[in-house]
């Protein structure tokens, strides 16, 4: 979505609000100005003011340049036309209160203290001018009549604000956990990203030196990757990078992390597995990887890759320890004729 899209909806929520609190702010107001017998010029003002300004309001904010900023000045503006309404009630305590409290809610609620600040400053002065205006007229008390048209805006708008801010921060939070999941993923295969899967590693190398629970590592990475790339193309190569991907999701457990560590290499967190059983999914990878290669609809002539996996054991004292042996092993692998698996015996890890 564009920004300025984004500062359309923003107009759109603005101009339900306002059309929705303009709508039952009126009906104090019209309460107290039906017992002040007001004359008709004040009561056109009224609904002008409370049934046709929210829409100006908005044409001008879809119709600007920059429709949020235009937004912001209609909201303070709104605030210096409640100003002037507070005195034309001649102060009448309960709609006073209650509409600049309510209407000071939702600035802060759309621009912070900021915004709710300038609101208000502006919405004093306007005040001040209604009042020399009209002379300083004084009449708090407020009666039933006018309690009772109190009523509809002191439910149903604050109700409604909660409403749409609680959508909103929920929207937020779904977009958070959004951008944390892409910020874990591998873009080209799904898998988990180096940082994220060396975290995961990290983790697992902690349980193992707290609780002595097991855990082993495969790492690995295709044979002769350069040669595929060269010989079909970039695009083979990743679609080759993504089959790799759907291999290893389909022969690991849910509790296991596969992650690309980065270009044609990859690797694989195995929680409470022994060495010997890490090598049986390590083996069962290679062979699954070799049977893609020969394939009908293989985008390749063939395709291998060569395993290194190694257990935690006692003389790892750090992650860094354990992905070094899983490395070694890889690479024995590779320099032993590439296509097969090697092993690092937990007792003999260390150097
Ligand atoms: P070896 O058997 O020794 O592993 O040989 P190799 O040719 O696979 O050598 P190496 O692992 O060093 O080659 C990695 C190649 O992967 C080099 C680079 O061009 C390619 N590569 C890295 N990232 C990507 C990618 O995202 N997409 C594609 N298509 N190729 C990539
Ligand atoms: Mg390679």
């Amino acid at each position: 979505m564009g920004k300025r899209e984004e500062g359309l909806g923003f107009v759109r929520l603005a101009h339900r609000l306002r059309t929705l609190g303009f709508a039952l702010g009126m009906l104090p107001v019209a309460a107290v100005l039906h017992q002040q017998q007001a004359p008709a010029w004040l009561w056109l003002l009224l609904f002008a003011n409370c049934l046709l300004w929210p829409h100006l309001a908005w044409l001008h904010a879809v119709r600007a340049a920059r429709p949020v900023q235009h937004e912001l000045f209609n909201l303070v503006a709104d605030s210096a036309m409640l100003g002037a309404w507070v005195a034309a009630m001649r102060f009448n305590l309960l709609p006073c209160v209650m509409l600049v409290s309510i209407m000071t809610m939702d600035r802060i609620s759309a621009g912070g203290w900021r915004l709710a600040t300038r609101a208000l400053l502006l919405q004093a002065v306007a005040c001040a001018l209604a009042a020399w205006a009209t002379g300083f007229a004084w009449q708090p008390v407020s009666d039933m009549f006018v309690i009772v048209a109190c009523v509809p805006m002191m439910t149903i708008y604050p109700i409604w604000l909660s409403t749409v801010t609680f959508r909103l921060g929920h929207r937020i939070r779904q977009q958070n956990r959004l951008l944390e999941e892409l910020n874990r993923t591998d873009a080209l295969t799904g898998l988990a990203n180096r940082a994220h899967w060396l975290d995961v590693a990290a983790r697992e190398m902690h349980r193992y030196l707290r609780h002595q629970r097991p855990a082993s590592l495969i790492l690995l990475d295709i044979d002769g990757f350069k040669l595929a790339n060269d010989r079909h193309g970039h695009a083979t190569g990743d679609a080759l990078l993504q089959d790799l991907a759907t291999v290893l999701r389909e022969s690991l457990r849910s509790v296991d992390t596969a992650g690309r560590l980065g270009g044609d290499e990859f690797g694989a967190v195995l929680p409470e597995t022994n060495l010997a059983s890490a090598c049986e999914v390590a083996e069962r990878i290679r062979e699954r990887v070799e049977r893609l290669g020969r394939a009908e609809d293989s985008h390749v002539q063939s395709c291998t890759v060569s395993l290194g996996v190694v257990e935690a054991g006692p003389r790892h004292r750090d992650v860094e320890a354990w992905i070094k042996q899983a490395d070694i092993a890889l690479y024995r692998a590779k320099s032993q004729g590439r296509n097969r698996v090697c092993a690092t015996a937990p007792e003999t890890a260390a150097h």
